[in-house]
């Protein structure tokens, strides 16, 4: 039951072909005339057909369908449901549905749940066994009490779980997902206080003074610390000698240097006698982390004292054992890897500190997860979400909080442009020009392939493209998340060495990727990303000390699409931007983009629900004041289920939505 709808279709009733609505979904009533054609250019294929009724005319066309072009209905009246766009001032209909008049007529006036699908399960299955379920489960428990949900007007459990699931309208729609996301956020906040209560005055079972080869190593680094780094540096390092265990948040925008804090920090740990591990959300990073941890251990003549490992979900068995043997002999000093290092059953004799990049990717189970690891080992989270002050305090309650205000000198702000889709001849051209002064160059697009509804760019296709157009003089590289393991290591590998000039990725390299060297970001289809993702992509660039560029291409011209983009186009700061996507994004934003990149909730979004957040959290608190331990009544199933979320185990984790990392 908790298996919720990512999306919904609503089937609506058609209309004709001069009342559609462009750059939205449609279902139009008409008839195809004449025989449709086909277009084919490469490996692909475009068949077209033209619809018509009195009051106009649409054009519809398929991609990678030719035989439709013998199946379609001629000369009779169908339901065609797609999105329209507009190009060169010619209404389309896009890769259309087709249905006939009758079972359209079945679909209409409902709101159609959209699962989240894996291979071999269809939508229609899934939606039967809910159903199936719904009708024949017995009532589960309400957790939460009467009283609460009559001062916040929520429906019980059993109204909740049915309508999130077969909603009539919006507005149960609505009141369903208020219901259930104060209930997650709810759980949220009882169990963040618990955290504080409990762990806050943990004592400091891992004591690390500083020594002087950590002094004397941040001294000599290749680049002075900027002030927010020494301050933040300065918190990290009382804590670690101090009475209480480390519970610490670096927030700082991207590119303000958060890793090189880790390593200091991870250095201090290895001094005083502990194994320190860092975890990273990807594959991808966390490799990356890993050579700039060996390249850094290497100067100082460490590698062979610290024997770095790196343990993550691609290994063979054989690669693992000899890892996990390295760790639990003690051998290896500082670990690196994803959430392979919480999830399987590794032991870590002195494990002394533990560190998340990227902190946002990860649910607070493991926030939790991970700090049991060892005894008591100190805890230090990054994270480069700048989520409004209001809201980081509100979520990551159970910390403490560091702040990176300043960016390193000589970095040139990053310069921006908004354009369409007729500037990228241009840019391609600018992209040239900057490969041909030694620099570098991602492009984004939002798919992988062009299997899909959506006229959106892919990354298969537009790679190809470049390959083609730069062939024997730039090397173009391809990045996505179906590729294997060490194939995406090997490319990011190259690009980082500068063997491949440009890289066609998907939002893979969106968190944490460091390549000083790339001064372009190019990315197509920009409407399709929330703004705190566009800015994180922003940040692979502007890390070195040449002057880097943004092109953020608007695949359509839809002016809601330009105002937000121009936001990005004004102002480099993370923080401001978090401030003006939520003000941007009211309740009428319902099923767009998960924009918040926040993996911490399954259905709620701190931006969309940001008012429910704040109920949710001025109830926890009274909660908290009058039954500090959950122990009434009224409170058990309540406990229960901040038991169940926070403490449970055989957690698993999946990367939060988009791409599959
Ligand atoms: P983020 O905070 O986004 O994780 P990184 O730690 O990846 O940023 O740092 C970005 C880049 O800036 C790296 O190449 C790093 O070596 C460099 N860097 C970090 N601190 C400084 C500094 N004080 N001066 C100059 N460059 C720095
Ligand atoms: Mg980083």
């Amino acid at each position: 039951m908790r298996w919720y709808p990512r999306d919904y279709e609503a089937y609506e009733p058609p209309v004709s072909c001069g009342e559609v609505k462009v750059w939205e979904k449609n279902a139009v009533f008409g008839i195809i005339r004449q025989k449709p054609s086909v277009r084919r250019f490469g490996n692909n294929s475009i068949t077209m057909a033209r619809l018509s009724d009195p009051t106009g005319e649409l054009q519809l066309n398929w991609f990678h369908m030719p035989y439709l072009r013998n199946t379609l209905p001629v000369g009779r009246g169908c339901v065609f449901r797609g999105m329209v766009i507009e190009k060169n001032g010619r209404r389309i209909l896009q890769h259309p549905q087709v249905y006939e008049p009758q079972a359209y007529e079945k679909l209409t006036n409902r709101l159609l749940p959209v699962y989240p699908l894996t291979e071999g399960l269809s939508g229609n299955t899934v939606r039967r066994i809910l159903q199936q379920i719904l009708e024949e489960c017995p009532a589960i428990p309400e957790i939460l009490p009467r009283q609460i949900r009559d001062k916040e007007e929520l429906p019980d459990i059993q109204q909740a779980l049915q309508s999130i699931h077969f909603p009539q309208d919006r507005r149960e729609w609505e009141r369903a997902k208020n219901r259930l996301v104060f209930e997650e956020f709810l759980l949220f906040q009882l169990g963040v206080a618990g955290l504080r209560l409990r762990l806050h005055q943990e004592m400091n079972t891992c004591p690390m003074p500083k020594t002087e080869r950590t002094e004397s190593i941040a001294k000599r680094l290749p680049f002075r610390l900027t002030d927010s780094q020494q301050q933040v540096l300065q918190e990290i390092g009382q804590d670690l000698g101090g009475p209480y265990s480390m519970r610490r948040l670096i927030q700082g925008d991207v590119g303000s240097g958060k890793t090189i804090l880790a390593f200091l920090s991870m250095l201090r740990a290895f001094e005083n006698g502990y194994q320190s591990a860092l975890m990273a959300p990807t594959d991808v990073l966390a490799t990356q982390h890993y050579g700039t941890l060996c390249r850094f251990l290497e100067e100082y003549d460490l590698l062979e004292a610290v024997r770095p490992v790196l343990r993550k979900g691609s290994l063979t068995q054989k690669e693992k054992r000899e890892i996990d043997r390295q760790i639990a002999s003690g051998e290896a000093r500082m670990i690196l890897g994803t959430h392979a290092l919480i999830q399987e059953d590794l032991s870590y004799p002195e494990l002394g500190l533990v560190i998340t990049d990227e902190q946002h990717r990860f649910g607070v189970r493991q926030r939790k997860q991970f700090s049991e690891k060892g005894t008591a080992p100190h805890v230090l989270v990054m994270s480069a979400t700048p989520i409004p002050r209001t809201l980081a305090m509100i979520l990551y309650g159970d910390l403490d909080l560091s702040v990176l205000r300043d960016m390193p000198a000589h970095r040139l702000p990053v310069k921006n442009c908004v354009v369409n889709e007729q500037y990228r001849e241009a840019a391609w051209r600018f992209m040239e020009k900057e490969t041909a002064l030694g620099h570098q160059v991602y492009v984004v697009c939002p798919m992988i392939d062009p299997d899909e509804e959506l006229p959106c760019e892919n990354v298969l296709d537009y790679g190809a493209r470049l390959q083609e157009r730069f062939r024997g003089r730039i090397s173009v590289g391809i990045l996505h998340g179906k590729m294997k393991p060490e194939e995406k290591q090997q490319i990011m590998q190259d690009f980082a060495k500068g063997k491949l000039r440009i890289l066609v990725s998907t939002t893979v390299i969106e968190v944490g990727i460091d390549v000083p060297n790339a001064t372009v970001m190019m990315i197509e289809n920009a409407e399709r990303f929330g703004l705190a993702q566009l800015h994180q992509l922003r940040g692979r660039v502007g890390r070195g000390s040449a002057q880097s560029y943004c092109i953020f291409v608007q695949g359509n011209d839809r002016p809601e699409t330009r105002d937000r983009l121009e936001i990005l186009n004004h102002s480099n700061d993370g923080f401001y931007i978090a401030e003006q996507d939520l003000k941007l994004r009211g309740p009428g934003d319902l099923f767009g983009i998960r924009q918040s990149g926040l993996a911490l909730f399954s259905l709620g979004d701190i931006y969309r629900d940001a008012d429910v957040l704040e109920r949710a959290d001025a109830c926890a608190k009274e909660i908290i004041k009058e039954d500090p331990e959950l122990e009434s009544e009224e409170h058990l199933l309540l406990k229960q289920a901040v038991t169940a979320l926070f403490y449970s185990q055989n957690d698993s984790i999946s990367p939060d939505s988009g791409e599959v990392i």
